[in-house]
């Protein structure tokens, strides 16, 4: 469910008509509809209301924009981190940093000391190696830092290679026989608080079932730590709850999303931690494009948009599906192959795809554009960095800038010893 929706023939998103933002902001650019967030986040946060006690971090990495963390901390979530620059845009969007989760298997030292000092909330640890550091480094500050630790229930998650992230072969977390072990140790270590455990087995889950047998054996693992005498009072679920990208397809609703996770952890009396981030985000933006030019080819017409793989990287990375609409539509049908301007092959959005009919000039969207969209932009061709939008109702604004080439070009300098 979103609102962009076509009114008199032209797509809008809320009350205003694309091509609006098209004439003044120029094409390609992301456009975010506030409302869809604000519905999303609350969707989500209202299913979860039936568990006992529940902390909302949403996956920065998925939309990392100022005015989308704003809107969100409004909405009373906390951020999931996984780097310093991340970590900044959760303070500056005013998320406290209690709220904050830092995730990631390479935090630097430099990291760990600046999200100590800025009280981050907690640190997902994702070895044991990781979890010694962070202990010698809080102990020099004087501090304790509150960890979890992540663990890899070696599950497959049933969704593309490159986002899978629970199975043994993944660099995630530590291994599932190892991890009692590897927790009590580090929960002996000063410097360290640990709580309890997190997992995130993967993104774009089409199906609840992996989740629950990956809940489940961290359910026995949590047991089986109190069991030898440690303490868990959290447990972090992590995110990956997927989104439908092509039109008709179903995925799992929130509310049984929650239904699952409520049967499974009915005994665990622990914080029960999130970290969503597509699920949030995905619907919430289109990349708006103008088609460049169509050109005949040996198969199907190739429509050139003036998008391309930098702008939105994921069908090159993932063989990602997004729905592509006319913003004025005829009603009229092609079957097409929609490309962008980069010169090379995988910068193919669609192959042998059925259309609106669109020409030279022509507005269109890929839809479902808002979570990992702009945040994997950039600049390869020496293109500009995609702008992005906000709507609001009847409002509207820039929420980052489209960052010229000459820009990016100023930036760069050319050794003397090379004049
Ligand atoms: C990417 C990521 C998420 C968010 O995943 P979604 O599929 O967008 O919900 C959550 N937690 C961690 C640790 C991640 O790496």
């Amino acid at each position: 469910m979103d609102h962009f929706e076509y009114s008199g023939g032209v797509l809008h998103a809320e009350a205003i008509a694309l091509p609006q933002i098209a004439e003044a902001v120029g094409t390609p650019v992301y456009v975010y509809s506030r409302a869809t967030l604000t519905r999303h986040a609350r969707v989500f946060r209202d299913a979860l209301a039936v568990l006992p006690r529940v902390h909302l971090a949403f996956a920065v990495k998925s939309n990392p924009n100022l005015a989308v963390l704003k809107v969100l901390a409004a909405e009373g979530y906390g951020a999931d981190v996984v780097s310093g620059g991340e970590m900044d845009r959760a303070l500056a969007a005013g998320i406290a940093p209690g709220d904050v989760v830092f995730s990631g298997v390479g935090k630097t030292a430099a990291e760990m000391r600046r999200a100590l000092e800025a009280g981050c909330g907690q640190f997902n640890l994702e070895s044991e190696e990781e979890g010694q550091e962070l202990a010698e480094i809080a102990s020099a500050m004087d501090k304790v830092a509150t960890c979890t630790l992540r663990i890899n229930p070696d599950v497959d998650a049933g969704t593309h290679e490159k986002i899978s992230t629970g199975k043994a072969e993944n660099k995630f977390g530590v291994p599932f026989d190892r991890a009692a072990g590897i927790y009590a140790r580090l929960a002996a270590l000063p410097g360290l608080n640990m709580r309890g455990l997190a997992l995130h087995i993967g993104s774009q889950l089409s199906s609840l079932d992996p989740l629950e047998a990956a809940f489940t054996k961290a359910g026995a693992l949590m047991q089986a730590i109190r069991a030898a005498g440690g303490t868990v009072t959290h447990m972090d679920l992590g995110g990956g709850v997927g989104v439908p990208y092509k039109a008709g397809d179903v995925f799992p609703q929130p509310a049984e999303y929650a239904a699952m996770i409520a049967r499974v952890t009915a005994d665990w009396d622990v914080t029960l931690m999130f970290e969503p981030g597509r699920v949030i985000t995905g619907n919430t933006g289109v990349l708006l494009t103008e088609v460049v030019r169509v050109k005949q080819g040996a198969g199907h017409p190739w429509v050139v948009v003036d998008a391309a793989m930098n702008d939105l990287a994921r069908p090159a990375m993932y063989d990602a599906w997004h729905d592509f609409s006319a913003v004025a539509p005829t009603g009229a049908r092609m079957t097409a192959n929609i490309v962008g301007p980069i010169c090379e092959s995988s910068d193919t959005f669609a192959m042998a795809r059925d259309i609106d009919v669109v020409a030279r000039g022509d507005l269109a969207v890929f839809r479902t554009a808002g979570a990992y969209g702009a945040t994997m932009a950039n600049t390869y061709n020496s293109r500009p960095m995609v702008p992005e939008v906000m709507v609001d109702g009847d409002k509207w604004a820039v929420v980052a800038d489209r960052i010229e080439p000459s820009t990016i070009l100023s930036a760069e300098r050319v050794p003397e010893w090379l004049e």
